[in-house]
């Protein structure tokens, strides 16, 4: 539960669809929750599940819904993805420094030399890998499926994209978009099965759009998974993985979640140790909430409810 005290040592991970806005209007009284948070000196991030727009651009669209949003404001499960990376990429670096290539390399290895060779012009299995490696100079490689702006954030963070059918990614990641092709999910599968490490930017089956739900990248998952008997790490809520970044961001204060859905917004606050406020303004409903056996959250109606509880909480 919330417990608000010590003001200054306290932050906040808001989520943004259902929560923030629903379609492309800003909910009623958003913007006056934002100035509590900052009337209360509290710190936040916005976090979506969402890796299709970057910060960039969600701030944008905030800003074109009235709410004065700024880039650093915000955080995608890109960004995270881009994070564990980058992380994972250095701690490889330094395993490799102390000791022969490690196995899952060695295998991966085996399992392109053909594909290395083809690459090479067909000069010698392992020479032609490494000197197919040597090209990229070191650089995580990464087999994406999501959207332009995703895929051009991942190469700028000084990885290279699995362009070359010749080489075998160190990790397939899998962001959300509309327009990949049965042919994008052969080659990530290829690249699972030669050894790429299966990331999801998340696992939510559904996302609200026009009508109803349609497929979100979890169900994109899913196909890979069947197809490859791989698992995906997710690193997106409710995972401790979405948690580990903010504690990175926010070091040992305390944090709580306000979002909209169960299942993610609040398993991720109980996954991590964070207070969780759910906001009825999107997916959970209050029957929702209150038939649950066991339940580690606050329930507000709306974000007015919570900045009401923020203001009394924080008086004096
Ligand atoms: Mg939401």
């Amino acid at each position: 539960m919330l417990i608000l005290s010590g003001k200054n040592a306290i932050n906040a991970i808001v989520d943004l669809d259902g929560t923030i806005y629903r379609g492309d209007r800003l909910l009623d009284y958003a913007k006056p929750f934002f100035g509590a948070l900052e009337q209360n000196g509290i710190g936040y991030k916005l976090f979506t599940n969402c890796s299709r727009r970057t910060p960039a651009e969600l701030a944008a669209d905030l800003r074109g819904m009235g709410l004065d949003a700024r880039e650093s404001d915000i955080v995608t499960t890109g960004c995270i993805a881009r994070s564990y990376i980058r992380g994972a990429g250095e701690s490889a670096m330094k395993a490799a420094a102390g000791s022969a290539m490690g196995t899952a390399r060695g295998s991966a290895m085996e399992a392109t030399a053909e594909s290395a060779m083809e690459a090479a012009g067909g000069a010698g299995g392992a020479a032609a890998w490494e000197t197919a490696r040597a090209k990229i100079g070191g650089r995580a490689l990464v087999y994406a499926i999501g959207s332009d702006s995703f895929k051009r954030r991942i190469k700028a963070d000084n990885a290279e994209l699995a362009e070359n059918p010749g080489l075998v990614a160190d990790y397939a990641v899998v962001g959300f978009c509309t327009d990949f092709t049965y042919g994008d999910l052969s080659r990530a599968m290829w690249h699972i099965d030669g050894g790429a490490r299966f990331i999801a930017t998340n696992l939510d089956e559904t996302i609200p759009f026009g009508r109803g739900a349609v497929p979100h990248t979890g169900a994109i998952c899913a196909f890979l998974e069947r197809a490859s008997g791989q698992k995906p790490i997710n690193l997106g809520k409710p995972s401790r993985l979405a948690g580990e970044y903010f504690r990175g961001v926010f070091g040992q204060k305390r944090v709580f979640v306000v979002g909209d859905r169960i299942d993610t917004d609040m398993l991720f606050a109980e996954n991590n140790g964070f207070a969780g406020c759910l906001v009825l303004t999107g997916i959970a409903t209050r029957r929702d909430a209150e038939s649950l056996e066991r339940r580690s959250f606050d329930i507000f109606a709306d974000l007015r409810g919570l900045s009401e509880f923020l203001a009394r909480h924080s008086e004096g």
